[in-house]
């Protein structure tokens, strides 16, 4: 059966769910090669050991990821975006995942700082680009493109188009953001390859996989909030959206 926007019985019809992450359900849709993406209210920090449920915010990161994505293909950047479903969901195309995360930072935090006992806040001369498996039992170790080849997980050339598009979205993201008064520290990436083959962005541009400080005082507007209980998750994520959506009007 073939899905009809705006027809919620019939999506629903037609629909299974094809796997659950910590943040997000991806369920197969009527429509072959669509999937529909469900962004949840839970929270998971350090592995799954910090759990939490934060009303609102798979409705807030829905629409952040949107507008994020929205901006990256407005500068030629491919995407598994297609559109907004209702509330917390939305349209995309179905991607072979590539299980590695790809990170750019641009100033140093989180990881990079206690890996490298560099203080957090530091500005990198470049953006810095990392990659990790995805695998929680290993806690997502770093590995090195060589290692993506290695083990069949990706092409080496494609490792150097992931990396490519990765410090691209930075370009893109980090002056539209900057525009809106939050600055860019880093943020994490999956990519996957469509059906003809060719390299495509997924997962989720948001607060939850982005690092986001009020460019005027540096206060911490993402998962950070929760990860170190800073109080007010949800609020740092409306106040991201409000200054996104402000912009546009
Ligand atoms: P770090 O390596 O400092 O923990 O993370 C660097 C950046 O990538 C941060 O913006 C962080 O939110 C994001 N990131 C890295 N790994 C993950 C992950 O497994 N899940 C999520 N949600 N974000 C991640």
């Amino acid at each position: 059966m073939r899905t009809r926007e705006g027809d919620g019985a019939m999506e629903r019809d037609a629909e299974s769910k094809l796997y659950e992450g910590k943040a997000k359900i991806v369920y197969a849709t009527g429509e072959p090669g669509v999937l529909r993406i469900e962004f949840k209210d839970d929270a998971t920090a350090f592995n799954g050991a910090k759990r939490a449920t934060i009303a609102g915010k798979g409705e807030l990161n829905r629409e952040i990821s949107a507008l994020a994505f929205e901006e990256l293909e407005a500068h030629g950047i491919p995407t598994h975006f297609l559109g907004r479903l209702e509330r917390r969901s939305m349209r995309v195309r179905r991607l072979e995942m590539i299980p590695v995360e790809v990170v750019v930072r641009n100033v140093v935090a989180g990881s990079l700082a206690q890996r490298l006992g560099r203080p957090e806040g530091e500005a990198l001369a470049r953006p810095v680009v990392e990659f990790f498996l995805k695998d929680d039992a290993l806690g997502d170790p770093w590995i090195n493109a060589t290692h993506a080849e290695a083990l069949g997980l990706a092409s080496a050339g494609e490792m150097r188009q992931a990396e490519a598009l990765a410090l691209r979205v930075d370009e893109v993201l980090v002056p539209w953001l900057l525009e809106r008064g939050l600055r860019l520290i880093d943020f994490k990436l999956e990519f996957g390859r469509d059906a003809g083959g060719a390299l495509v962005l997924g997962d989720e541009v948001t607060p939850d996989t982005c690092r986001f400080w009020d460019a005027a005082t540096g206060e911490r507007l993402d998962k950070d909030r929760f990860r170190r209980d800073l109080g007010d998750v949800t609020g740092a994520y409306r106040e991201v959206l409000r200054r996104l959506e402000e912009a546009r009007a």
